[in-house]
């Protein structure tokens, strides 16, 4: 295994590689005990190397050397919600941005079944925002359902276990926006059927893959579209940390839904 710093700056470089990012575009952090690895600011991605590497603590404050990315809470509010993430990487894609800025979502609901298991239930494409504390509020309630998510107006970030697996997720929001860019002159994506969408979330938990479909409790009801201050309680994985809310417990909020309910409410919003 190569040392986390020669990999944070190989997915940086792979991303100007790609075609992902231009000028100073996108940024790539890595967990690193209590610190955080950091791609410096003001520098296309192509130059970087381990020594540039910026060190900052989970409040954003460089420690050491060097001036972080403006888009550095992005990052952090994902490592602060998901424990197993271990790299966040952000970048312009352009067909991902490309859907990210105009009207629409066609990847939105999964219409291939590697989609859904790696990426979660749905991609969802945040409201344009400022940088700073409203990028981080649109971000935050998704960060514990999904692995992937388009920001609007602005590009994709996504997240993993490690370097290798988030840029593995970034490559395939891109790549799921070029087929369904494809398929816009023979009349746009189909989603995949209902009666496939639950067996691929299990599969999905089974793989413990993104703690999404586990985690899924009080957070739920912004993927369903409910009204906030709803509770929903759903079945965890068998290996899941996450306990169940005893039904029952507060009649008045808690709504009790189980997995497939939660697929039929997602196949209906
Ligand atoms: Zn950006």
């Amino acid at each position: 295994m190569k040392p986390l710093r020669v990999q944070v700056a190989e997915a940086a470089r792979r991303l100007h590689a790609s075609g992902w990012v231009a000028n100073h575009d996108g940024n790539v952090t890595a967990r690193d005990g209590a610190r955080f690895l950091a791609t410096p600011t003001a520098t296309s991605k192509r130059l970087v190397g381990e020594r540039d590497l910026i060190e900052v603590d989970a409040k954003g404050v460089v420690q050491g050397h060097g001036k972080v990315f403006g888009e550095i809470g992005l990052h952090l509010v994902v490592y602060e919600r998901r424990p197993d993430v271990g790299c966040v990487v952000h970048a312009h894609p352009p067909h991902a941005t490309g859907i990210s800025a105009s009207r629409g979502n066609p990847i939105e609901r999964p219409f291939i079944a590697e989609a859904l298991v790696s990426l979660g239930p749905r991609i969802p494409k945040l409201p344009y925002a400022q940088p700073g504390d409203a990028a981080r509020a649109a971000l935050a309630p998704w960060c514990e359902l999904v692995d992937a998510v388009l920001l609007g107006n602005h590009g994709v970030i996504a997240w993993g276990a490690d370097p290798e697996q988030a840029m593995l997720r970034l490559e395939l929001v891109e790549h799921l926006a070029r087929i369904a860019i494809a398929a816009l002159p023979l009349g746009g994506v189909d989603p995949l059927p209902e009666a496939a969408i639950a067996p691929l979330l299990a599969a999905r938990a089974k793989a413990n893959i993104g703690r999404a479909a586990d985690r899924a409790v009080a957070t739920a009801a912004q993927l369903l579209g409910e009204a906030p201050g709803a509770v929903v309680a759903c079945a965890p994985a068998p290996h899941s940390p996450v306990p169940t809310i005893p039904p029952g417990g507060r009649p008045a909020e808690l709504a009790t839904i189980v997995r497939e309910e939660i697929v039929r409410a997602l196949r209906q919003t």
